[in-house]
């Protein structure tokens, strides 16, 4: 047997051991191949201290010397992009060519992005010349920010988080999932190469309700960027209420997906499996809901159970897999119950769990797989099509009229992602401007622009992240006013 990875608190620039630790598994085999941190109130309280003592020298820094030092961490991670991309896929369970194409190289760009956003913002003045006034905004960073990912895209979603939360001058205390945590202490081994000063960067590992929630209710840390479930963020809402602490809280989805009889089906049915599977269909905006107009169901369900039985499910570092392990054996179990509460109800699984046979390579027998799983006929009220199941599960159903069909889509609590197929240019307008979603794509899915803000609506989150967004949330703005 192999040595096991142990992993340590990165606090005040330095490696610190910790007293207990958690396993952490490697999905897809189920065997356990990393201590990760269990750490507490202890812990987080000299992580929070250290990026105190940081914060007067980092916050004073020049927002081009502060761009340099984010540069140059993305070239870091860039030349280690291979062994990031292999860490990553091996804890969290996603394939070497989804960690390879979109989570290693999104996390060198959201340094990038920021190192570059960071030099172009202006404030605002305005003239009030009977008064002999001119008014300006000012903006300065807000001082210890505490930011706690989720495990879904581990090193993406923590980086797009740190990046812009430095750049804006904070120092930060950052909570990576308990069960993804490699990517981020690997982050920490190329902080001091880039220039970022001790104190600046803190990762504290640990669990939610230990790590997670003695940050969130340290009374010096004033901000809190959460990404995760709605539960949790619920949580944490309660918790920081009497600090007054600002949230930006970014959460679930049951995101629709709208096709009209008039959609160019050779996009839309490649587009819409890669919504349903990617990443093991664990990505907050994946489609999970899919409406299709009454014309085209039969002709859409057809292909698409197809292309679905083709994706290719098993160990996740070989480049030919298509879906990876799920995160955890209780997770896989959650998943798999939704697709039971589904056929008990009279709904028909027309691919998948429980219909096809899926076998797996010797060595992963004990991973955490799961077949893409179609399921037609499922009545609106049910779990499945209101609850975030989160795993590689997506609900097909018919419907008539646009009218309808943006009822029955905005009839959830949450309100992320959509995606809208037609070709019709006025109705794709109509159908995006009544959606209650914060994102809609329109014969597409998944194309970002960082500078527009990025969030959802309804039980999906509070605020928005971006260029403008999270400069806004990241700093305090003051407004002061000189009379001559
Ligand atoms: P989770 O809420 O269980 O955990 C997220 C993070 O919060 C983890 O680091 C966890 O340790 C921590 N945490 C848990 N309890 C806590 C507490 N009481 N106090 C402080 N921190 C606590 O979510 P998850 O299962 O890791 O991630 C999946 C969820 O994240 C899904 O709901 C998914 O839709 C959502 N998500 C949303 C987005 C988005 O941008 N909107 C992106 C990715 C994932």
């Amino acid at each position: 047997t192999m040595a096991l990875l142990v992993l340590e608190n990165f606090i005040g620039g330095k490696f610190v051991p910790c007293s207990s630790y958690i396993d952490s598994y490697n999905p897809s085999t189920g065997d356990v191949y990393c201590r990760v941190p269990d750490s507490g109130k202890e812990e987080v309280e000299a992580a929070v201290k250290a990026a105190k003592d940081a914060f007067p020298i980092w916050s004073s820094k020049s927002p081009l010397e502060r761009s340099q030092i984010l540069n140059k961490l993305a070239d870091l991670i860039e030349h280690d992009l291979e062994e990031f991309a292999q860490a990553e896929s091996k804890d969290q369970g996603k394939t070497i060519t989804f960690a390879r194409m979109v989570d290693i190289p999104r996390a060198v760009y959201n340094f990038r992005f920021f190192a570059s956003s960071i030099l172009h913002h202006t404030t605002e003045c305005t003239e009030m010349a009977t008064m002999g006034c001119v008014h300006y905004t000012s903006r300065t960073p807000v001082g210890v920010a505490g930011l706690i990912s989720p495990w879904n895209l581990p090193l993406y979603l923590l980086t797009w988080k740190i990046a812009p939360a430095i750049a804006c001058g904070n120092t930060v205390v950052a909570k990576p999932s308990e069960m993804t945590s490699v990517t981020a202490w690997m982050m920490c081994k190329l902080l001091e190469k880039a220039g970022v000063p001790h104190g600046v960067v803190n990762v504290v590992f640990g669990t939610g309700a230990k790590a997670g929630e003695a940050l969130v209710c340290h009374p010096d840390v004033p901000l809190i960027s959460f990404t995760g479930s709605t539960l949790t963020a619920q949580r944490i809402t309660e918790k920081s209420a009497p600090h007054c602490k600002r949230l930006s809280l970014e959460l679930g989805g049951k995101n629709p997906a709208i096709i009209f009889d008039d959609a160019d089906l050779t996009q839309c049915i490649p587009t819409t499996l890669r919504s349903s599977f990617a990443n093991q269909g664990e990505i907050c905006l994946c489609t999970s809901r899919i409406f299709v107009q009454r014309g085209i169901y039969s002709e859409f369900l057809k292909r698409f159970v197809a292309e679905a039985k083709k994706w290719k499910v098993g160990n996740p570092l070989d480049p030919t897999v298509d879906v990876g392990a799920l995160i955890s054996k209780e997770h896989l179990e959650k998943v798999r119950s939704y697709v039971k509460k589904a056929q008990a109800e009279g709904a028909r699984v027309l691919c998948g769990e429980g219909v096809d046979s899926l076998t797996l390579p010797t060595g992963n027998q004990k991973g955490y797989f799961m077949l893409p799983t179609v399921i037609a006929e499922v009545k609106d009220e049910s779990c499945c099509m209101q609850e975030e199941i989160f795993g590689p599960v997506t609900c097909v159903v018919a419907f008539d009229t646009e009218e309808e069909v943006i009822e029955r889509a905005n009839s959830v609590k949450y309100g992320l992602a959509a995606t809208v197929w037609s070709s019709n240019v006025g109705r794709v307008h109509r159908v995006a401007q009544r959606l209650q979603s914060g994102l809609v794509w329109t014969n597409c899915w998944l194309v970002r622009d960082l500078n527009l803000p990025f969030g959802g609506m309804k039980a999906s989150g509070i605020g928005r992240e971006g260029a403008k967004d999270s400069y806004e949330f990241f700093t305090e703005v003051k407004t002061i006013t000189i009379k001559h």
